[in-house]
């Protein structure tokens, strides 16, 4: 299957640092930033640095090493915010909209981490 990446997308122009972004953290392969319009108090993006579209073109793709770098930066904000219920946090919701049924809006991998109040059930209706 063929992936085509859109290297003018607006995460693709972030990870090339020609527009800004209010950087949460940042590894090898991955980089986290606070969304623009925030939905909740806590509100990350978590990008692989890698040019992948979708979680599926990333899992089929990416390195071993990206990968791994990925679930544990993703981990890495939840410890930062101190969201994890094993530890006596809030909690957080882990999304990732892929492609037009998902309401994708940037080509380019990323999930969204977000906590900070009670989110309501995980889809309406
Ligand atoms: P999607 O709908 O693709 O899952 O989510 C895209 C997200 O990217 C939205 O939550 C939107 O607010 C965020 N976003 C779009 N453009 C920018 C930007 O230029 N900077 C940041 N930080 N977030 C953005």
């Amino acid at each position: 299957m063929a992936y085509e990446y859109d290297n003018q997308n607006i995460f693709a122009k972030i990870l090339r640092g020609e527009i800004p972004n209010d950087t949460v953290l940042e590894t090898d392969h991955t980089l986290a930033f606070n969304d623009i319009a925030p939905q909740a108090p806590v509100h990350v993006l978590v990008i692989p640095r890698g040019p992948y579209v979708t979680w599926d073109h990333f899992a089929a793709k990416a390195s071993d090493a990206e990968i791994i770098d990925y679930a544990r930066a993703i981990r890495k904000v939840i410890d930062k915010f101190d969201l994890s219920p094993g530890e006596h946090g809030q909690g957080y919701r882990l999304l990732v909209n892929g492609g037009e049924a998902g309401i994708q809006e940037v080509p380019h991998l990323h999930t969204h981490v977000l906590s900070g109040r009670i989110l309501g059930r995980m889809l309406p209706g």
